[in-house]
């Protein structure tokens, strides 16, 4: 086989993909039921050549790729693959390095210290602490979460990564209301329970209210975990540090911060004072493939006490190398021991942008969702629901009609946004209603871009309401 005609193939599809990224709509052009069509032939019973493979896996999944990497693409939060992280993820994949440990992939090894202490100094959390690079934030708050449970339990007199659960004393787990749903499932892979837990009360913008979380932690006796939160998925807002981790703390909970997108305020010097008091916190979850641009996957488990972070993921067998003092192994604070040199694309980013370059981007598209917002807020009709002080704008569409109502026409002007092309916006449940919800989180965002969503917006709404009438 021409390995080297093969991966120049493959380089230039990726680049011509990118390159036209700007000219096609913002929406897959063949749908799921399609997709699964045109990829449904029988199992092959003879191989085909490389190239031609290829070929075909491009001609069969462009139609039904979605363009997250564009400058217009404002659903969920994701990230925008951005080429640096990209170009270094391709060879990672090339590489080929099973990057469990360091005695069988140094240089992989090597790349994660380094990007690790990288990402401890840009957010400005204790350089004590210890990083596992896992695949997201859903896989960072269960290994986060995994440590403060044998912490916990520990500090009680049982241990739970030896024992198992059964016969331990009960954990108190405290989370906001609002949480991100992943953390209800990794609460839920840890045996701590999805339900089993004292959801707080929080304000009109997703924030654990602290009157509540006073009055909730004043009653735990025994061992406890409080899960709070920078960066709510629908409003960016940020649960009150200051406030909250002393009153943990008082009761020496393990205090957890979900900061899947929103812990990247830290790296940015406007943004900063959002995020006070964050580094008070035990552990925090954070995305790379969100606001640092990275390549999918990856995600960072970032744990105060490195010690309970390895005895919560170490794996221990006769034919493994074990690491000597200042050696590490990167398979010792992920749950996965066979895994992807996920450190290479961090390194990338961070070394391409800098500090200033990723302070700038965060401001940038912080920046944008203000001019979205204040576009769209100024036009009758059309409400803006949360305070933009971060990257999310939620919306809704026929502010003075009847709530029913004003579901059917947000959901008719995200239906038509979407049949646009130009932009993508997708919907979210706000408080029991429709919302259009937007997320600015990609290094091409800018004011330019955010007029351009605004225009696209305001004309979805203009044909909503005349087709109302
Ligand atoms: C995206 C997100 C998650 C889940 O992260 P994944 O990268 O999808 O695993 C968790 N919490 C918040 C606040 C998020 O925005």
């Amino acid at each position: 086989m021409e390995v080297d005609s093969l991966f120049r193939l493959a380089a230039a599809e990726a680049a011509r993909f990118r390159n036209d990224v700007p000219e096609r709509p913002h929406r897959p052009l063949r749908g799921y039921a399609d997709s699964v069509s045109i990829f449904s032939e029988p199992l092959p019973d003879e191989g085909a050549d490389a190239e031609g493979v290829l070929m075909q896996l491009v001609a069969m999944a462009e139609p039904g790729l979605h363009l997250m990497a564009g400058p217009r693409f404002f659903g969920w939060v994701i990230g925008g693959s951005h080429p640096a992280g990209v170009a270094a993820d391709m060879l990672t994949s090339a590489w080929g390095q099973n990057a469990g440990n360091h005695v069988a992939a140094p240089a992989a090894a090597a790349a994660e210290v380094v990007a690790g202490r990288w990402l401890l100094d840009l957010l400005d959390l204790p350089r004590e602490s210890s990083i596992g690079f896992v695949t997201g934030a859903t896989v960072a708050n269960f290994t986060c979460l995994a440590a403060a449970r044998g912490a916990v339990l520990r500090a009680h007199g049982w241990d739970p990564d030896s024992k198992g659960l059964f016969g331990a004393p009960p954990i108190a787990v405290l989370i906001g209301d609002d949480a991100h749903t992943t953390v209800f499932s990794a609460l839920q892979f840890l045996g701590l329970g999805h339900d089993r837990v004292v959801r707080v009360e929080t304000d009109g913008e997703g924030r654990i209210r602290p009157e509540a979380f006073g009055q909730a932690i004043a009653a735990v006796d025994g061992p406890a975990i409080a899960i709070v939160q920078a960066g709510q998925i629908n409003t960016g807002a940020f649960d009150d540090f200051q406030r909250l981790v002393p009153l943990a703390k008082a009761k020496d909970a393990w205090v957890h911060v979900d900061g899947a997108f929103g812990l990247w305020a830290r790296a940015c010097p406007e943004r900063r004072p959002l995020a006070t008091g964050v580094e008070l916190a035990d552990s925090w979850a954070m995305d790379g493939h969100k606001w640092l641009q990275t390549p999918y996957d990856s995600g960072y488990a970032i744990v105060r006490e490195e010690l309970a972070h390895r005895r919560a993921m170490t794996i221990a067998a006769s034919y493994l190398p074990l690491a000597r003092e200042g050696e590490r192994d990167p398979s010792h604070y992920v749950p996965e021991l066979s895994r992807r040199a996920r450190g290479f694309a961090t390194w990338a980013m961070i070394r391409h942008l800098g500090r200033s370059g990723i302070a700038a981007m965060i401001e940038r598209n912080c920046r944008a969702a203000t001019t979205l917002a204040e576009r769209l807020a100024e036009r009758n009709g059309i409400a803006v629901l949360n305070t933009v002080e971060l990257n999310q704008v939620i919306l809704r569409f026929g502010a003075k009609l009847s709530p029913d109502a004003g579901d059917r026409l947000t959901q008719e002007v995200i239906a038509l946004v979407q049949k646009d092309g130009r932009i993508f916006a997708g919907g979210a449940v706000w408080r029991g209603r429709q919302v259009m919800r937007l997320s600015v989180c990609n290094w091409q965002t800018d004011e330019r871009e955010a007029q351009l969503a605004a225009d696209a917006i305001l004309s979805a709404y203009e044909r909503a309401v005349d087709g109302a009438d």
